[in-house]
Order: C-alpha cells, then sequence, then structure tokens
C-alpha cells in the first residue's frame, strides 16, 4: 500500500507539479505505474468497471474532494481504460476542477492548438495529468535506449512497458526526445496528424488530410505485413521545407511501423547532426 503525504499538494494547482510531487513522493515506484493504488492512497475509495453509455469516465466525489470513486468504461480498450481512470484521478486532484465530472470520448482527446473554452481547458488539464502520470518524465527520459537515435523499436518497448497505447506514448515521445525527431500518423495512405520534438525544426510537408509522399520509403512498404518495422532513407523533401536557421539535409530516416487495419506510423530523423545555416 502506498502512503502520500497529502498536505505538500495544498498549494500545487497544475497537472504537472502534482503529477511530480506524486512521483516524488514515491521514489519507489515501478513501471507501468500503479494507478490503483496511486487513486487509492489519494482518497479514491473505489473504482468499479461496467458498461457505460456515452462516457468513459466517471468521477464522484465530495463537495471538498477528500475522497470519492471512479467508474470506468468496461467496453473500452484496457490502454483507453487506464487512460481515462489517470483523467479521472486528474480531476479528483486538480483544485479548479468539479467534484462531479462525466468525461466522454471527446473529453479525452482534447488536445492544444485550438480556442478552447473553459470546460475544455479543464478536460485538457485531465488529459495533460493522466498523460503525465501514466509516463512519468524521469522514468520516460531514463529507459533504456531511449537516449539514442531515435527508434521505432523503442518506441514500440515503451508503449508496452509503461503500458499505455502506442499513440498515447508516440506523442509522449516526440515532446520528451531530445534529438530532432518527429512522427507522422497515417490511415489508408493519409496523413492524420504529426507531432515533432522541440528540435526539429522544419514543417512536416504533408497536412493532414494530404497523402503520404509518392516517393517515400514509407508509401512504398504500405502493404508490408502489419505490425511489422521497416527503416530506409529517403530524400528528405518528401517530408520536410525549408527552415531559416538550418540547413535541409539531403537524406531523411523512415523508420515505418505497419500497424492493423491501415494505420501506418512513420518516424522521421537525420543520420547526422543538423547544420546551421551561415
Ligand atoms: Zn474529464
Amino acid at each position: 500500500m502506498l502512503n502520500l503525504d497529502l498536505i505538500e499538494f495544498a498549494d500545487l494547482v497544475r497537472p504537472i507539479q502534482i503529477v511530480n510531487e506524486i512521483i516524488k513522493q514515491i521514489p519507489e515506484i515501478t513501471i507501468p505505474v500503479p494507478l490503483d493504488d496511486i487513486a487509492s492512497a489519494v482518497g479514491i475509495g473505489k473504482i468499479e468497471y461496467s458498461p457505460l453509455d456515452g462516457f468513459e469516465g466517471i468521477l464522484l466525489a465530495n463537495k471538498e474532494k477528500t475522497k470519492g470513486g471512479i467508474l470506468i468504461n468496461s467496453n473500452s480498450r484496457h490502454h483507453r481504460q487506464r487512460f481515462s481512470l489517470g483523467h479521472e484521478l486528474g480531476h479528483f486532484m486538480l483544485p479548479r476542477h468539479g467534484h462531479e465530472m462525466r468525461c466522454g470520448i471527446n473529453d479525452l482527446k482534447t488536445s492544444t492548438g485550438k480556442q478552447l473554452s473553459r470546460k475544455q481547458k479543464i478536460e485538457l488539464e485531465a488529459n495533460q495529468f493522466s498523460a503525465e502520470l501514466l509516463m512519468p518524465k524521469k522514468h520516460f527520459k531514463r529507459y533504456t535506449g531511449f537516449n539514442g537515435s531515435p527508434s521505432m523499436q523503442c518506441l514500440m518497448n515503451q508503449a508496452n512497458d509503461f503500458d499505455v497505447s502506442f499513440e498515447a506514448c508516440a506523442q509522449r515521445y516526440c515532446a520528451q526526445h531530445d534529438e530532432p525527431v518527429a512522427i507522422v500518423f497515417s490511415h489508408k495512405g493519409i496523413v492524420r496528424y504529426s507531432c515533432k520534438s522541440p528540435d526539429f525544426p522544419f514543417w512536416i510537408n504533408p497536412s493532414k488530410g494530404d497523402p503520404v509522399p509518392a516517393f517515400s520509403f514509407t508509401k512504398k512498404v504500405l502493404n508490408k505485413p502489419e505490425n511489422s518495422i521497416t527503416s530506409d532513407c529517403s530524400i528528405s523533401t518528401n517530408w520536410i521545407g525549408n527552415d531559416k536557421y538550418y540547413e535541409t539535409p539531403e537524406d531523411i530516416i523512415e523508420d515505418v511501423y505497419i500497424l492493423e487495419n491501415g494505420y501506418a506510423t512513420t518516424m522521421l530523423s537525420f543520420e547526422d547532426e543538423l547544420e546551421e545555416k551561415e
């Protein structure tokens, strides 16, 4: 059983502050993060899994949010259930959030980059809380292989060990990696969206809704068997545009993971260090 000193949380309002305090107080924490134990240490007396109609997670707590219970939709996939549990726990621990929350699939998908209403901001914070807690920065960055060159195999291992969905892990991977790396998600040859690490300076050419570049390596292997990873170089202009400060390298590495039902993921990185323009 875990013990947390709840007094220490009194002044914390941001998701990352609260998660960091949890991680700080449990130095012996193991991966995958034991969400149930953490929930019970902060006052969640009961977590129930049952088929919910139109909701992924429900938080019912007292007004002071000292105790409560969480309901999770048992019809959803395992990783979604886990993410929902982190999300509801976020509502419980984030002081500005309500004590009775009913969250649907769209609430779990709220992300940055658009004009958000107050309600959406609250949902976004709960999502940030869940991602931070499921993949604590300290443990994520220290993962064996994470600090080397970007690697699809390492990303897959991380998703598996942290017990999170591949896509949630890929976003975290991009956000935390110190090398220039970008990940492009596609479905049936059409780009869904992409994300990139802070040090990846280039624009990704194909936007949402565009086809995977015709002469890319990804395009060539889209019909490979599911669950395979293949890797090769292609001309970088397939994927990236010019940058003001960095020379565009001639080649780009494509690390391609073919998932089920036409989904594919392309990890883009460079062989050599990027050169600044003179
Ligand atoms: Zn919510």
